[in-house]
């Protein structure tokens, strides 16, 4: 879709597709999400930023429901999801997440990494599942290493068999956690850029990220953490360039 397409879409006030509310987590009675507010639209792209440690980690596996909260709320699509009545299987079938480092199985086909879970959690068909892998493989360039072990891949390309992993359910929510930080300088590019195209497709995106350039680029809004609280959001053009905090401004300075 065009971006004025895709931002028309972003304008109206429909329910978002991910909303946190008075979100908090601790580990052990130590606080390391602080009541947090959070909207991801449908077709918007929300990026977080934030010194390591700041909680875009577990913000985003509390999300996905990998870490159960402590108080507070997450509603997917308007369904309250960390009511501990919820089948958690059935929420992350609609959310994919991708992981710094792949986490591809290395005993398993390209193709196998990619349905496996789809198979044996969501008890999808075999034929079903393969065909529509096979189809995000050519999307991303990778339809003929479907039958290779991941150890023949470079970073880049197992990156982007993670990413088709988490397409394959064709999820409402993709998470990203700093997908291009264990890649080699010269590979960051190519998962970039199939971020960047996901965006336009009108994929709804929560995303991690140190790649301030990258950030401007694909942010409808970024949210500053730190200490587990959003200190400040917005558009990437005010949080980036002209940030109202003092906090934003020196970490901005640190990492540029
Ligand atoms: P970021 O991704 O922004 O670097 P994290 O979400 O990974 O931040 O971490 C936020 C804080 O939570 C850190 O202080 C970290 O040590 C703590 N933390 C994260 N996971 C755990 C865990 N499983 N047990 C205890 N503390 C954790
Ligand atoms: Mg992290």
């Amino acid at each position: 879709m065009s971006e004025l397409e895709r931002l028309a879409r972003l304008e109206g006030d429909d329910l978002p597709v991910l909303r946190l509310r008075g979100v908090r987590k601790e580990f052990r009675g130590n606080t390391v999400l602080d009541g947090l507010d959070l909207d991801v639209p449908e077709h918007g792209v929300v990026v977080l930023i934030g010194a390591s440690g700041s909680g875009k980690s577990t913000l985003l596996r509390c999300a996905n429901l990998l870490e159960p909260i402590s108080d507070g709320s997450i509603h997917l699509d308007g369904e309250h999801i960390t009511d501990p009545r919820v089948d958690a299987d059935r929420v992350r079938r609609r959310i994919g997440m991708v992981f710094q480092s792949f986490n591809l199985f290395p005993h398993m086909s390209v193709l196998d990494n990619i349905s496996l879970a789809p198979r044996r959690v969501h008890r999808r068909e075999r034929r079903e599942v393969e065909q529509r892998a096979l189809e995000l493989l050519e999307r991303v360039g990778l339809a003929d290493k479907a039958r290779e072990y991941p150890d023949r891949l470079s970073g880049g390309q197992q990156q982007r068999v993670a990413i088709v992993r988490a397409l394959v359910n064709d999820p409402r929510l993709l998470l990203l956690d700093e997908v291009t930080s264990a890649l080699d300088p010269e590979l960051v590019g190519e998962v970039l850029s199939l971020v960047r195209d996901l965006r336009e497709e009108g994929m709804t995106m929560l995303l991690a990220t140190h790649e301030m350039g990258f950030a401007r680029q694909v942010a409808d809004t970024v949210c500053f953490l730190e200490g587990g609280r959003i200190l400040e959001q917005g558009p990437p053009e005010q949080v980036l360039g002209e940030p109202e905090q003092p906090r934003t401004r020196q970490f901005l300075q640190r990492i540029i």
